[in-house]
């Protein structure tokens, strides 16, 4: 059940600085390797953007090691020559994301919850993106007034968990995501809302005064789904935000994505559950790439992943070992892996 929002009685009190963060992100690869003092690289970047621009918040940079044209953070952000090579098997919708729509901005492949996309929008594009060709334009859920959306969550009352997702459900306005949880209270079978987002390390303002009053209105169970690929992704800042999160009653998860050159070693791995757990967050997947077309460089073999695996399980808690799984299209589950 949906109690009545304290936002829509305060229409005008957001300041979203966060938006600044947003506003102010580097978008052109050459002044992110200035910034780096990577200028030398500038020769190897593949011309255009393959249709994905470069966009990198300034925070996160500012987490980058400059001089290292091998950070992990910056691997995960600067487009290479090898986006634009064909490999066979690295398609364009890897995943099904197609034919699993349900509804407008609406993906139901797994029993119990429907995916929402919410937002098409991300604070930063990672290059090894799944969704990097998904046809956001007509896809988004917010664009008619999540009515249609609202409409299959009603007539399928085995659903009782929504997933907003995206893109970024975060890089909504506070208000926008308030319209649609104040229609929530129209699905009485929901239990859970989960929001799968990248904000909160990218831009960890996000997490402001306005939003927690947004999740506070909520009377679900919340999980937020955090995505860090490594540790240095989570600085003080980031931990601050988790920290407000978790003061609201937020579930803190994370999923990374296995990604060679960036965490596809042990210490790397292990670094990253000890640097989650130490912010609140329980490691829940790493994912295998999927096989979406101008990712093929970021690929760890099953083999390999599943030797890393058997080390990382080796060196932690089982609390802190994440499922590697790898989506596969017409599975009823993640397929797990090992
Ligand atoms: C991954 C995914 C989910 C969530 O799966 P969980 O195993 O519950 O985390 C739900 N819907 C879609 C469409 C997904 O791709
Ligand atoms: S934040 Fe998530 S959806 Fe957005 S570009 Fe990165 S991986 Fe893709």
């Amino acid at each position: 059940m949906i109690t009545a929002s304290p936002l829509s009685a305060q229409p005008s009190s957001t300041t979203e600085d966060w938006r600044q963060h947003w506003r102010e992100a580097v978008t052109d690869a050459r002044e992110l390797l200035s910034l780096l003092k990577l200028e030398g690289l500038a020769a190897q970047l593949p011309e255009g953007d393959a249709g994905f621009p470069v966009r990198v918040p300034r925070g996160f940079i500012r987490r980058m090691r400059t001089g290292d044209p091998h950070d992990p953070l910056l691997l995960q952000v600067l487009p290479q020559l090898a986006e634009n090579r064909h490999v066979e098997g690295f398609q364009h919708d890897a995943v099904g994301d197609i034919p699993a729509r349900a509804a407008h901005g609406v993906l139901h492949k797994y029993r119990g919850r429907a995916l929402l996309i919410a937002s098409g929008a991300c604070a930063v594009h990672c290059r090894y993106c799944f969704r990097r060709h998904f046809p956001y334009g007509e896809e988004i859920a917010a664009a008619h007034g999540w009515r249609e959306a609202l409409d299959y969550l009603q007539s399928h009352p085995d659903i009782d968990e929504l997933i907003l997702s995206g893109g970024d459900p975060l890089a909504l306005s506070t208000r926008k995501l308030d319209e649609l949880s104040s229609q929530l209270g129209g699905v009485p079978q929901l239990r859970r809302l989960r929001l799968h987002t990248r904000l909160p390390v990218m831009i960890p303002e996000r997490i402001d005064a306005e939003l927690l009053a947004w999740l506070d209105g909520i009377e679900l169970q919340k999980i937020v789904v955090l995505h860090a690929n490594h540790a240095r992704e989570l600085d003080a800042d980031v931990a601050a935000a988790c920290a407000r999160l978790r003061a609201h009653g937020i579930t803190l998860l994370n999923q990374s994505v296995l990604l060679r050159q960036v965490n596809d070693d042990v210490g790397s791995l292990c670094a990253l559950s000890e640097r989650l757990f130490e912010c609140g967050i329980v490691p829940y997947y790493l994912h295998q790439l999927d096989h979406v077309q101008g990712t093929a460089h970021y690929e760890v073999s099953d083999a390999q992943a599943m030797a890393l695996m058997d080390q990382v399980r080796a060196c932690l808690p089982g609390y802190l070992v994440p499922r590697l799984v790898r989506e596969v299209q017409d599975e009823p589950s993640k397929r797990p892996l090992g």
